[in-house]
């Protein structure tokens, strides 16, 4: 009921929005997640002006679109998403603008999809492996490039050389990963299958069954011993999940929780390669 009095709403407060002038000619970009947004940045540069609509510590398969956001988005040329699900609220946005107002591109298209049995539409985390990274810069790119023709060669310049960072950062993680004794590894929420799937690291299983919901006493007890049995050293925990199951688990088993982060705090000083570096390093406490 509550949503459907905000949405009655929605199209003067729209209208409000539009009078006002925007007071320079960047491209309005708005990105599902941080790393998104920074593609964005890293191949639109000073043209483009972006911003982050799941914010900083919130876990995007529970975060809720308010209308404040949907007048934010209604202000963009492009909405760049995941895809895979991980916008689910994405509906909301459709019914809300016309075609014609907003571009929406879903950045996940064409990369191979893994499943798993706590993503419904397939693992969207795709973007933690740099390789499909790389891909989701190029989808960005071409957006630019039709939207705004005019500067479509710096667009095309500035992606070349993000591609050789992302490559090179993938050269980087696998010599890094190349020299580790342990690759097993126990997670919260199945964010680093793309990543694994990459560095040939291996998740023995997964603490939370479904999105949402803690394990019940009988399958924590069952993990424990499976992380006994395999001798698994870490525990991949994330800040937007409960980490008290995770630490149980360790104290358990004698595992290490290391709290990883698949999305960062988009903000000053973000990078989606310094977002990668710093899991690595963390992964490294107990794996390498
Ligand atoms: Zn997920």
């Amino acid at each position: 009921m509550k949503k459907a009095k905000w949405l009655f709403l929605f199209p003067a407060l729209l209208i409000a929005c539009r009078q006002q002038e925007v007071a320079d000619d960047r491209l309005i970009i708005a990105a599902s997640i941080a790393p998104l947004a920074d593609f964005c940045r890293q191949v639109g540069g000073e043209r483009v002006s972006v911003f982050t609509i799941v914010p900083s510590g919130a876990n995007p398969h529970t975060f809720e679109l308010d209308p404040q956001l949907l007048i934010r988005i209604s202000e963009a040329r492009l909405l760049v998403l995941n895809g895979l699900g991980l916008e689910y609220w994405a509906d909301k946005v459709a019914d809300n603008f016309s075609s014609r107002d907003l571009q929406v591109i879903t950045v996940s298209q064409g990369i191979p999809v893994l499943q798993d049995e706590d993503h419904a539409e397939g693992n969207p985390h795709v973007w933690l492996n740099p390789l499909h990274a790389a891909r989701q810069a190029e989808k960005i790119t071409g957006a630019l490039m039709r939207l705004d023709p005019l500067h479509a060669q710096t667009y095309r310049d500035r992606s070349d050389q993000y591609q050789k960072v992302l490559h090179d950062l993938d050269v980087e993680i696998s010599r890094e990963i190349a020299g580790w004794q342990n690759r097993r590894f126990i997670c919260f929420h199945p964010s680093w299958n793309y990543f694994s799937e990459r560095y040939h690291l291996e998740q023995a299983a997964v603490i939370e069954k479904r999105p949402g919901f803690e394990p019940s006493p009988g399958e924590a007890a069952e993990i424990i011993g499976l992380a006994k049995r395999l001798q698994v050293r870490a525990i991949f925990a994330e800040q937007q999940f409960p980490l008290k199951i995770a630490e149980m688990i360790a104290a358990e088993s004698g595992a290490r929780v290391l709290v990883l982060d698949p999305l960062g705090s988009d903000g000053e000083g973000y990078s989606y390669v310094s977002l990668l570096r710093t899991n690595v390093a963390q992964m490294a406490i107990a794996l390498r």
